[in-house]
């Protein structure tokens, strides 16, 4: 009997921010990520409790969780609340890792709680964290109907793809992924030989034609003069796992004698996370590293997410600020679609139109004799039956 299947993007379609993506499956209820956007809007269940899909999200009955960053996960401790017969399944760094990211950027919410409500937020969190089962990369896990792999997806540690293969289908939902190694992770992994009918693809640059891979390494050498010349530096990257990111980086400098070594202190979210992740085997911390505590003589480097605010009062320290992408680019995303040719690609997650020609990428797809996929660009709310 061929797989009936319907998808519906609830958030993170055309746009970055609350990731989540329903797909059902014959009766099977399934939910891709779940995020809300940084000012925290929810996705839109609502487009999905009415016929003929649910009638509660009390039927959705597995969730997968693609990685860590609150796009992808905010409204985790939701949905763990409601949808009360789900398994919910992610990798175990990727457990390890949420609690911290939904406090990092609860601390900074619009609507400050109490201290009663955040203690009450806080235990449904810590429960909601509790009920995930974890899986590892490449072990086909059995459910009704289907199965489901995990891939090693790069772009932060304990990212994963989410492989879907019913008797006659194969759907790989990429969750956000990374072509080049970084810091921290080695590039996404599929196994040899695997094939995809239809790819849901997070495509972060799928309309900017002219972006280009930039990292932190471009400027080590301008951190590099300025701690030469004596003076300290607050390196503010904008959330907990860049500024983890740029840790690594900055070590491995120390390391290559790319940078003078002097002393790195580390805010206090981001040292709790980098020594919780040494009990995981991620090995950054290095003995020139510390705690934010004090201030220091001579020159050094603070690395802290964006607000921290440790380095003010400081005449001698200059700010900093240090943003990178940890997604493919225009042409990775073009040699990635090429490379598994799937029947259909859907594209979400995508970032503003720079060029005023949304669908360039596909333009340019369509033209090469090697390419059989059609696209669609996948708007919130819209149903789409595979
Ligand atoms: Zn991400
Ligand atoms: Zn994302």
């Amino acid at each position: 009997m061929k797989t009936r299947i319907r998808f519906v993007p609830l958030g993170g379609g055309q746009e970055i921010g609350a990731s989540c993506y329903f797909l059902q499956i014959n009766e099977e209820n399934i939910l891709l990520d779940c995020g809300k956007t940084l000012k925290g809007g929810a996705p839109r269940y609502s487009c999905i409790l009415q016929a003929p899909f649910l009638e509660s999200l009390g039927q959705i009955n597995h969730i997968f969780i693609s990685h860590s960053h609150y796009d992808h996960v905010g409204d985790l401790e939701y949905l763990a609340s409601v949808c009360t017969r789900a398994g919910i399944y992610a990798t175990p760094i990727t457990k390890a890792l949420i609690g911290y990211m939904l406090w990092d950027l609860g601390g900074a919410s619009p609507s400050p709680l109490t201290d009663r409500q955040r203690e009450h937020a806080e235990i449904r969190l810590d429960k909601a964290i509790r009920s995930i089962i974890t899986e590892g990369y490449c072990r086909a896990l059995p459910l009704p109907g289907y199965t489901v792999t995990f891939y090693e997806a790069g772009h932060i540690p304990g990212a994963a793809m989410v492989h879907i293969q019913t008797p006659d289908r194969s759907i790989l939902y990429t969750g956000d992924f990374s072509c080049r190694p970084s810091a921290l992770t080695a590039p996404y992994s599929v196994p040899e030989g695997v094939h995809f009918d239809t790819i849901i693809i997070c495509g972060v640059h799928a309309k900017h034609p002219s972006h280009t891979a930039a990292g932190i390494h471009r400027e080590l050498r301008s951190i590099s003069k300025r701690v030469a010349a004596g003076y300290s530096l607050y390196l503010e990257a904008p959330h907990l796992t860049k500024a983890w990111e740029v840790l690594q980086i900055i070590n491995e400098g120390m390391e290559n004698k790319c940078l003078p070594l002097v002393p790195v202190y580390l805010d206090r979210p981001l040292q709790v996370l980098a020594e919780r992740m040494e009990r995981m085997n991620i090995r950054v911390l290095k003995p020139w590293n510390h705690a934010c505590t004090g201030h220091g003589q001579g020159p050094c480097l603070w690395i802290g997410r964006k607000a921290a605010g440790a380095w003010r009062g400081r005449k001698d320290t200059y700010r900093h600020s240090i943003d990178f992408s940890l997604h493919p680019t225009y042409e990775e995303l073009k040699r990635f679609i090429l490379t598994y040719n799937p029947k259909t690609v859907i594209l979400v997650h995508t970032g503003y139109d720079a060029t005023g020609a949304a669908n360039c990428l596909e333009a340019e797809l369509m033209a090469s004799a090697a390419c059989r996929s059609q696209f669609i660009y996948a708007e919130n709310g819209e149903i789409y039956t595979l």
